[in-house]
């Protein structure tokens, strides 16, 4: 599959004359260890990324800090699925959770594309909310598509100005698999329902790795890891 070049035509902050040191040396760190990094490095000005997928980043990331925050984006538009795996992980874990969401009358899908959409309901909420943070946390994965395959564990977010911490970046499906067994953690039901990778329900297909966002569109990914990196 070919991936469109990306165009970083917004100016970037300048990377920490630090990072690249220790991108190096957590390259290939254990998540745990990543996860330590961070919340040692970067304390209450870290955010972890949840999709509500599964639980896999959360369950890693509240054993390095239980009262870490994570922050999910409601888009208004998910599978009943998801908002209620989402209820279940703040049940099971007392989770510090931000819900962040779409400015009233934000664009969507119907009215002015999945483009416009994603931008007003994903990527706006969320630069918003990282504007006041110090790092954030993604389960972004090298193995989940072509869009994903240059990604590091430590990387400069050069267009939020602020660090991107990857700690499962080099796990497999397996990888996943397996740690969702040995600890029991939580999924989203509509994984065994033939969703790898879930995002709303308008723009998500029963697919493999992420062939079923908006399927048959070319598209990959939604934006929100579409920055310049560095580190
Ligand atoms: S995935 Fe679809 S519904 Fe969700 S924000 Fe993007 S375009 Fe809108």
């Amino acid at each position: 599959m070919s991936v469109a070049p990306l165009d970083f035509g917004a100016p970037v902050a300048p990377r920490p004359a630090w990072l690249p040191a220790v991108a190096a040396e957590l390259a290939d760190a254990p998540a745990a260890d990543v996860l330590a990094w961070a919340v040692t490095t970067f304390g209450a000005a870290l955010t972890v990324a949840c999709s509500m997928q599964d639980a896999v980043l959360v369950d890693l990331a509240v054993r390095a800090d239980p009262g870490v925050e994570v922050a999910f984006l409601d888009t208004g538009f998910h599978f009943p699925e998801t908002l209620e795996t989402a209820r279940r992980l703040q049940a099971r874990y007392r989770l510090k959770l931000v819900t962040l969401r779409p400015e009233p009358g934000a664009a969507s899908f119907r009215a002015n594309g999945t483009e416009a959409c994603c931008a007003a309901r994903k990527v706006g909420p969320l630069d918003r909310h990282l504007a006041g943070r110090a790092a954030w946390v993604t389960g972004l994965r090298r193995a989940e598509s072509p869009s994903r395959a240059g990604a590091a564990t430590l990387e400069w977010d050069a267009g939020r100005g602020l660090v991107k911490v990857n700690p499962i970046v080099a796990w497999s499906d397996d990888d996943v698999e397996r740690y969702i067994a040995e600890h029991d953690v939580i999924m989203n039901p509509l994984r065994d329902k033939g969703f790898d990778s879930i995002g709303c329900a308008p723009c998500t297909l029963p697919g493999s790795g992420r062939s079923g966002r908006w399927a048959g569109s070319g598209r990959l990914e939604c934006g929100l890891h579409l920055v310049p990196r560095g580190g």
